[in-house]
């Protein structure tokens, strides 16, 4: 990785984009901060189950009542330059972060390995507060994205960089971004020297994973920088407020809130011997349907909503120049690749909440930006129950894995899976929805790209 950042130039394979002119920056009397919720694989489909599931199917989610409503082409380059149809939220990320669309696994960094200087890197630059909250691990794509540089999403701690086995498969790391080589470090060492002032969320196993040479960890990499690491949610409110704070509150991701009645997800149709033998003949028995269930081992996490509560409490203090957050719901995704409608459904009540809390903050900082929008589609479809050939005698059933959901009102949404025969779904390439409050009005256009979502959140706040 080349070591210098790069400022102020945007690429993409169709030339050079030139910044936008910024707008006056903010005055001190007048902060202007830029709140921006990210729902992982948040696509129309989510949104939808998530209104039906949530407000009911005549009834409206609090994204629903945003007055701006765009979409947003998600957009990919392959080693070649040529485009790639679908993203992961490594590439995406790092897009909405700096404006730059880029190679599917990249954090950080462009598509010829430069460093990338990150909206909350410039906005820390310029004065004002940053803070990233997300139920993910904080080493996870789309929050490492805006506050590190690594050349593969894998490279999270001190000894997966230098490669090894990941998902017990071999990993070739990030051996030229590891401090032994000169670079900046794993995800984890970068993130605790970050020039961000509260990062919250899950994935402490990174910060406790030595360095096979030094025998340290990011914890102890840590000891020396004016910044206050808690793993117990209680300790929130008493940590230091003059140092930086990292709360890790899992070991890995935070868990769900919801899981489908005994940890059920979507299932594979049972078809009969005759049917194997020939589709036209024999029959196909459904899945039972399953309710959405309180997820025994969320416990006493906290909630996504209380988390954002507790940045902006610190961001504000002592701030008149504005703050920019970024708040993730990141299991609407990872639920969706394991077939789990329950648990995205669960992320999605929480990416709800997190919309409350930055309605009211606006409330009182009326300059306040907030956007809602997600990095890329995912493989959930609401389809038909009973399916469109019912009446027909054949056995019409879906290829994929079905989850037939017992709604609140006893009605049933059908929820199918087949992007592949994988343990995991893959992800999708339809454009993604946003959504934004008054204050986006006149700034957001009805279609734009993702690296013109940074651009709008970089204009607004005078970058
Ligand atoms: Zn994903």
């Amino acid at each position: 990785m080349l070591r210098a950042l790069i400022f102020c130039i945007f690429i993409s394979i169709s030339g050079l984009i030139t910044a936008q002119p910024a707008e006056a920056p903010a005055s001190p009397h007048n902060p202007r901060s830029v709140i921006l919720i990210i729902g992982d694989g948040f696509d129309d489909q989510h949104v939808t189950m998530g209104r039906n599931f949530l407000a009911g199917h005549d009834g409206e989610l609090v994204i629903d009542t945003l007055p701006v409503r765009a979409a947003v082409q998600v957009q990919t380059v392959g080693k070649d330059t040529q485009w790639v149809y679908v993203a992961d939220s490594a590439n995406t990320a790092t897009t909405l972060a700096t404006g730059v669309t880029t190679q599917m696994g990249r954090v950080g960094t462009s598509a010829t390995d430069e460093d990338l200087v990150t909206i909350a890197q410039r906005a820390n630059a310029a004065g004002f507060k940053t803070g990233i909250v997300s139920s993910s691990s904080v080493t996870d794509a789309t929050p490492a994205s805006f506050m590190s540089h690594v050349s593969s999403r894998g490279c999270e701690n001190p000894d997966i960089i230098l490669g090894g086995e990941l998902y017990s498969v071999a990993y070739e790391g990030c051996p030229q971004d590891a401090t032994v080589n000169g670079g900046p470090g794993s995800i984890a060492e970068q993130i605790v020297k970050a020039p961000i002032d509260v990062i919250l969320g899950g994935g402490l196993s990174h910060f406790t994973t030595s360095d096979p040479k030094s025998g340290k960890t990011a914890i102890m990499m840590a000891e020396s920088l004016p910044v206050s690491i808690v793993t117990d949610p209680a300790m929130l409110t008493q940590a230091d407020s003059n140092q930086r704070l990292i709360g890790l509150f899992a070991t890995g991701h935070l868990p769900v809130r919801l899981q489908g009645s005994d940890g059920r997800g979507a299932e594979q149709p049972d078809t009969s011997t005759l049917n194997k033998l020939d589709w036209r003949l024999g029959s196909v028995t459904q899945p039972d349907p399953i309710k959405c269930e309180p997820n025994p081992a969320y416990g006493n996490t906290p909630g996504l909503a209380k988390l954002t509560e507790v940045a902006l409490d610190r961001l504000t203090q002592d701030n008149d120049t504005g703050l920019f957050l970024m708040v993730e719901s990141a299991s609407i995704d990872k639920e969706s690749h394991v077939r789990n409608p329950c648990g995205s459904l669960g992320e999605i009540a929480q990416l709800e909440e997190v919309v409350s809390v930055a309605l009211t903050f606006a409330q009182t900082h009326p300059e306040t930006l907030i956007i809602v929008t997600s990095d890329h589609a995912q493989a959930a479809q609401i389809i038909p129950e009973p399916s469109l050939y019912a009446d027909i005698p054949v056995p019409v059933y879906s290829p994929g894995h079905v989850a037939r959901l017992i709604m609140p009102d006893g009605s049933l949404m059908t929820i199918n899976y087949a992007t592949n025969g994988f343990v995991s779904e893959e992800h999708t390439g339809a454009n993604v929805p946003l959504f934004a409050n008054d204050v986006g009005q006149g700034l957001i256009p009805a279609f734009l790209r993702q690296r013109e979502v940074h651009d709008v959140m970089a204009s607004f706040l005078g970058l």
